[in-house]
């Protein structure tokens, strides 16, 4: 039966169709070093990443870097991230990581998961993408989606993101991490929609979906079969 396929084989297959869809991923989010890049994670939190693109050229126009950013008003950062979520609870965490990167860092963001995590608005999602994105060092980042996903394939048992983190590490090679983070992303934009899908049809549940995933998918779509009949 397909979904007895081992974990390990899976996840190679999986890796494969990854590779072959995506040989190459482009950072989505604009950057042009280790700090324009934070200041990009942490806006990012329950937006899209077209969003923050829109946002950030005039924000890193006026803050290039933690000196600057420490400096403006948390009023003033407010006003030109205005248009994306949670914004006041945003403008007042790079306020905050931007004069501990200054105190606490010479004015250069930190490369340690530790140092990191410790900063304002900065979870070990964020610091995991600042790790691998902006250090190389291999991480693999989770969000609602990589933990959706991976639980759909049946990679993990989708108890919780930190589990999910664990056994996708587990299950994939070091190296491959990073990269591996940005094709599910892809993946997922491009190939999983809110709405129906065909789990027979698509070129990795088509073979990783679990029994679970098999039946609640078989159950949605029973109304609209009833309908048709
Ligand atoms: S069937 Fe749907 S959820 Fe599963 S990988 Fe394909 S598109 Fe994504």
């Amino acid at each position: 039966m397909l979904f007895r396929m081992k974990r390990a084989e899976k996840a190679k297959r999986i890796h494969a169709i990854l590779d072959e869809l995506y040989p190459v991923v482009p950072v989505p989010l604009d950057h042009v070093d280790p700090f324009t890049l934070l200041v990009a994670v942490v806006l990012s939190a329950q937006t899209t990443d077209k969003k923050v693109n829109q946002v950030t050229p005039e924000l890193f126009r006026r803050a290039p870097g933690p000196r600057a950013m420490a400096a403006l008003p948390v009023d003033e950062i407010r006003a030109l991230i205005r248009e994306i979520g949670l914004a006041p609870q945003k403008a007042k965490a790079l306020q905050g990581l931007s004069q501990l990167i200054l105190e606490r860092h010479d004015g250069e963001v930190p490369r340690t998961f530790e140092e990191l995590e410790a900063l304002p608005g900065v979870g070990h999602k964020t610091a995991s993408v600042v790790m691998a994105q902006a250090f190389g060092v291999p991480a693999f980042p989770v969000d609602t989606h990589i933990h959706r996903l991976g639980t759909r394939w049946g990679l993990t048992n989708g108890r919780s993101v930190e589990q999910t983190e664990a056994d996708l590490k587990q299950l994939f090679p070091r190296d491959a991490w990073n990269k591996l983070h940005l094709q599910i992303i892809y993946f997922g934009r491009e190939h999983c929609p809110a709405r129906r899908h065909d789990l027979a049809t698509c070129p990795i549940c088509g073979f990783a979906a679990t029994k679970a995933r098999i039946e609640d998918e078989r159950r949605k779509n029973e109304p609209q079969r009833r309908a048709k009949a």
